[in-house]
This record gives C-alpha cells, structure tokens and sequence, in this order.
C-alpha cells in the first residue's frame, strides 16, 4: 500500500537527532519557556524574513489570538474563503465576530478577490486569506483591498511553510500571519503546536500576552489573557526539523513537477499555477466528475487518497442555521464532490511516485 501520508519515514531518517532532543528536554526538566523556545521563534522568524514570532499551543489558537490582538471581537465581521479547515471560521466565532464566507477561486482554490467587495460591510473588520493547500492567495489584490476598506489582514499560514511569491513569504504580506505545526503539517510537532508572526511589535507583544495568561512579567496580569504557550519539547522537536524545511519543501515540488508533467488524463484536473507564485505542496489536489468510483480504484491498486474537504465550510452542520444553499458558494458546493488529495510528502519513493502516475493514467 502505498500511504496518503507516512510520517514514520521521516523520523526514521532523523531519528538520532529527534532521540536526542527529547533525552536532553527530559533531562534538563525544562519543559515550560525556556531556551528552546526562543530559538524556535527566532529561527522561524528569521526562516520567513519576519521581525517577530510568538510560540503558541496550536494553529486554531493562533488565529483566535491574533484576531483578539488585531482588535476582532463582538459584533465585528470577518472575511474568510468558503474552503478551508474548519479552524478559519470556528476562530472568527470564538472571538465573538461573525466569519462572512466568499466562494473560492476556481482555478487556484484560494479566496476569489473578485467577490470580496460585495461582502464588505461597515461591520467588516478583517479578511482572512488562506493559503490553501500550500499555495499563496492572491496577496496583491486582498491587500490592495484592504488598504482601501481599512481592513486588517490575518493570513493562515497552517498548510503553507514556505511558499511564498517572488521569494517573499507568505506570512509576511498581512498584519499578521498564523501557523500550525500540527504533525502532518508541511513542519510539524510531536503533537499540537503553533505560531503567531508579525512585523509589528505591538501585536506581537498583544499577542504573547494573551497566550501566556495576560502577563508582561511573572504575576503581572495586565489583561486576562489564557494558557497557549508551547511546550519546550515540541519547540525542540521544531528546532531539529526547521534547517530541513528547505530541502523537504523542494522535495514535494519535485514530486508536484512530475505528477503536473506526467499525469495525462483528461478525466482529472491537475493543479494549475501562476508565475511566481511558488506553492508549498502540502497537499497535492485533483479534481475527478466521478471521484468516489476514483477513489476506488486507486484503493484497489493499493493508493491511499483523502478530501480537503468533504464538505465547504457554509455546508457544515454548524452552519445549517445560516441557511446557505449551493448556489450562494457555487464553486465549493461543486468542488466539495470533486477534489481529492493524492500522496504527497518528501519521503515518497520514485517507484511510488511512478506506480500513482501510471494507475491515475490507466483510471
Ligand atoms: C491545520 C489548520 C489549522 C489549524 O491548526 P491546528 O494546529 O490543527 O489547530 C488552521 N487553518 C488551516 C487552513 C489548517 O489546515
């Protein structure tokens, strides 16, 4: 079988580095704060070009934070794309906001900027791009947008380490930018893990100070903040994996170039790319009329694939009350039954590669 995703492949090719960082965390008992932190956050800064980055517990921690540092709260109403993972919106509503959907584009999956306006209200706070799957929104014209309305800019950054367009990386086109290092994330952690990236220093600190209990210093709450910090073992686990960002990221374009190259079907649709907008691969996604009895066939010949996502984010359950039908997300409501992720990580093998290419061929 060959594995949607294998995470153990890539322990095993760094495992006496992994091995010893958790010895060493475990014996130093320094498992709050600490130096290991501060070297994640420096280095990863540094990785994105980026003057400052706050550690915090998970990904979906990071957008609630950033939107509370960024002034989201009651009342106010925030832009998101109808795909994502649920964390985009479910984050708006904890802040007490209220996330306003925009259909994607067809082409690139991302936010269409060509309907953003139309949803602008005098409610409208800030606007939520995605850089979904790996591959960066239109950033140019959502921050031309912005400018123009007033609007912050928070980019969720969870599937997108590393891509960037025309070298600068995403993350650092916005007020501010969210990261998950969720375990099959493109960098990811032992277990849940994230970060906040700003170029500005005041919502930076607003923001470790939220994540860390309200605190400027030790017993000194300023605000009522909440327990988001990382865990120094993870951030060490982050340290030993972040110089291979680099090449693991190359790795899945590699891939990416050959799966584009070769798979000739006219039943799938192959990702489509713009010039200087290098995406990160995290998920390689096609779409198929008939993908069920796809997915058939590749589980038959021993291919493991998944949906990002079964259903868009206004078709969830926890959005019935909202009452939207296909026709208000027509894009994501046909997508939904379309897309489907096939194998795509760093580790796969060159005769895995080749066997996906040829079984997608004789589908
Ligand atoms: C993974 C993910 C998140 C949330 O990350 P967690 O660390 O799992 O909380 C947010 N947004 C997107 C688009 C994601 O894929």
């Amino acid at each position: 079988m060959i594995p949607f995703a294998d995470l153990k492949r890539q322990y095993q090719d760094i495992k006496s580095e992994i091995d010893q960082c958790i010895k060493s965390s475990l014996e130093n008992t320094n498992f709050i704060g600490g130096s290991e932190i501060q070297k994640f956050e420096n280095d990863f800064a540094k990785y994105l070009n980026i003057n400052h980055c706050v550690a915090c517990a998970n990904g979906t921690d990071s957008i609630e934070i950033l939107l509370k540092a960024l002034g989201v709260g009651n009342g106010d109403e925030v832009i998101v794309p109808a795909i994502s993972w649920i964390s985009t919106s479910e984050a708006v509503s904890s802040t007490g906001a209220k996330p306003i959907f925009v259909d994607v584009d067809p082409d690139f999956y991302t936010i269409c900027t060509k309907l953003i306006e139309e949803k602008i209200t005098n409610k409208t706070k800030a606007i939520i791009p995605v850089h979904l799957y790996g591959y960066p929104a239109n950033m140019k014209h959502i921050m031309k947008i912005a400018r123009k309305y007033d609007l912050k800019v928070l980019e969720d950054c969870a599937q997108a380490h590393g891509a960037n367009i025309d070298g600068k990386m995403v993350g650092t086109f916005g007020d501010a930018a969210s990261f998950s290092f969720y375990p099959g994330k493109n960098l990811g952690a032992y277990g849940d893990a994230g970060g906040m990236v700003s170029n500005n220093e005041k919502i930076a600190l607003k923001a470790r100070k939220i994540a860390n209990h309200g605190q400027v210093t030790k017993h000194n709450h300023i605000i009522e903040g909440r327990n988001s910090r990382l865990d120094a073992l993870q951030a060490s686990i982050l340290n030993v994996k972040l110089p291979y960002l680099t090449k693991w990221i190359k790795k899945r374009n590699t891939i990416a170039s050959q799966y584009i190259r070769e798979i000739k079907n006219s039943k799938l649709k192959l990702p489509v790319l713009e010039t200087n907008f290098h995406h990160a691969f995290h998920l390689f996604v096609i779409r198929c009329k008939s993908r069920d009895s796809l997915i058939k066939y590749l589980n038959e010949n021993g291919i493991g694939s998944s949906i990002h996502y079964p259903k868009a984010l206004p078709f969830l359950n926890c959005y019935k009350h909202l009452n939207y039908n296909s026709g208000d997300f027509p894009i994501s409501f046909k997508y939904q039954n379309q897309i489907l992720s096939i194998p795509m990580f760093p580790e796969l093998q060159s005769t895995e590669i080749r066997k996906i290419i040829n079984v997608l061929n004789e589908f």
